[in-house]
């Protein structure tokens, strides 16, 4: 089986060796030959694999493995494993949206409680591959997590880039439990971006940042699994926040393999969301520019998506239009209400995980989205990351956002009468 690096920009390829740009500054995109794969996967493969049991086919993404990483061998993969997260329906969220035929998908029943271990699974087992024994990201919280458990699970070192400022509090803590060399730079998110990538050509670290290529390929199961799950019948639309547009990139990358390997028809619809103070990729979309703009301030309070300067956005550009997709933006107000009625509901999720939901309500009050399709949000993280902005929102201790579902706790004298009145 074959497996090469393509530039996105130029097109030229190498083998898979240490790089993460092509010499034209280019990103990398791993590429498979998919007129061999199609003669060795099937619907009726990956869905043997379900109920196996046997490793690496337990992971939900390894259960792909042809389509994911096909050089590697069984003793390389480091999985815990990953995937094989639930689809939820609940009425409240059809309510609030609007739409009949909603289901989430809950990528926080990762390991670490966000779908990142996708493709650090990929990444590491890559790391392992060649030899590495340093591995090291820029992160905003849920990417440093699951890169220093992977690599604890592996013994490799990590070493996470965080820049100042609120960093979800679950995260930082993951990160330092799990044993990272944790380096809090003076300067955002961009700032520790640029450091880490000179740190990994200087100083000889596995770069596992997403514009790593083999992250991609862990993070194209979302789609394989979810379709899979649908009886490899797509939904019309598949809503996820976007931040970094790692994900967006994925997916279209995964939607394009599945319609060339024939194992779906139809082509299910893209719709990236973005937080209204984090939008440079809604603003390119919109305004049609030839180049993103990068946002200097990016503010919203969905942190793992507030990014100013998204690395990926020429693939996800290409996603959005492979698909006929569309990008929506929505406020910090829109994505708390959202959470709300995702939290109440019983499934739970991170502010980020909210703005798909938020976004699929909006496109269907824009007439995008009609109310009998079936639509997929990904839900990107676990409730339990970013407890604080769960309680200021119900403690109405927000500055820009109105506690519409507010659930305050009481205070009330040791009396029974008392608790009659609440019940
Ligand atoms: C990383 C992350 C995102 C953003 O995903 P991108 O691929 O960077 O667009 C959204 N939500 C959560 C919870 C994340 O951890
Ligand atoms: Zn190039």
């Amino acid at each position: 089986m074959e497996l090469k690096l393509r530039c996105i920009d130029c097109g030229r390829e190498t083998g898979p060796v240490v790089t993460y740009r092509c010499e034209c500054g280019g990103l990398l995109e791993v590429s498979l030959d998919l007129k061999e794969l199609k003669e060795v996967v099937s619907r009726e493969l990956f869905d043997t694999r379900l109920n196996m049991g046997k490793f690496p086919y337990q992971s939900g993404v390894w259960r792909f493995r042809e389509l994911v990483h096909p050089l590697l061998n069984d003793f390389e993969i480091v999985s815990r494993p990953e995937g094989n997260t639930n689809l939820y329906h609940h009425k409240a969220l059809a309510n609030f949206t609007g739409i009949e035929k909603i289901l989430l998908k809950h990528e926080g029943e990762n390991p670490t409680g966000s779908f990142k271990d996708r493709g650090m699974t990929v990444g590491i087992s890559e790391a392992n591959r060649l030899g590495m024994r340093v591995v090291g990201c820029a992160s905003t919280g849920n990417t440093s997590a699951s890169l220093a458990s992977y690599a604890g699970l592996s013994n490799m070192k990590s070493i996470v880039f965080i820049p100042e400022g609120k960093i979800a509090f679950g995260k930082l803590s993951q990160a330092l439990a799990y044993g990272a060399r944790v380096l809090q730079i003076n300067g955002n998110f961009d700032d520790a971006m640029s450091l880490v990538q000179e740190a990994s050509e200087r100083l000889g670290i596995y770069l596992l940042n997403s514009i790593n290529p083999f992250r991609i390929q862990g993070q194209k199961t979302i789609i394989f699994e979810l379709i899979q799950q649908l009886n490899w019948k797509p939904p019309d639309w598949i809503v996820v926040p976007a931040g970094n547009l790692g994900n967006t990139s994925a997916f279209g990358k995964a939607i394009y393999e599945l319609k060339k390997l024939r194992l779906i028809e139809k082509t299910p619809r893209i719709a990236a969301i973005q937080a209204e103070g984090a939008n440079p990729f809604y603003r390119l979309w919109k305004n049609k520019l030839k180049e993103l703009k990068p946002l200097k301030k990016p503010e919203t309070i969905a942190t793992a998506i507030r990014i100013g300067n998204p690395v990926s956005w020429k693939r996800a550009l290409r996603a959005i239009e492979l698909t006929d997709g569309v990008v929506e933006q929505v406020t910090d107000q829109e994505i708390m209400d959202a959470k709300a009625i995702v939290d109440s509901s019983g499934i739970g999720c991170e502010p980020a995980s909210a703005a798909s939901v938020a976004g699929a309500r909006k496109l269907l009050e824009n007439g995008i989205i009609e109310k009998d399709d079936v639509v997929v949000c990904i839900i990107t993280g676990h409730i339990l990351k970013d407890p604080d902005s769960t309680i200021n929102y119900h403690l109405s201790r927000l500055d820009n956002v109105k506690p519409r579902f507010a659930n305050m706790p009481v205070k009330i004298e040791p009396n029974i009468n008392l608790v009659k009145r609440y019940l």
